[in-house]
């Protein structure tokens, strides 16, 4: 399953898209994305929250 987050979603006005396999993999991406287009940093704690709340995954 592939995996999408929309940086819209997360505060910016901003059209990129974050995909991944998989949690870690998205994570990756949306963070990297965050980090250097938007100076925002996110721990992995708050990716991973971010993505289970996204897709529900316990
Ligand atoms: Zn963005």
């Amino acid at each position: 399953m592939v995996m999408k987050l929309v940086c819209k979603d997360y505060g910016h006005d901003c059209e990129f898209i974050a995909e991944g396999e998989n949690v870690e993999e998205i994570m990756k991406n949306f963070g990297k994305h965050s980090d250097e287009e938007h100076g925002l940093w996110y721990s992995d704690e708050s990716l991973k929250q971010i993505v289970q709340n996204k897709y529900n995954i316990k």
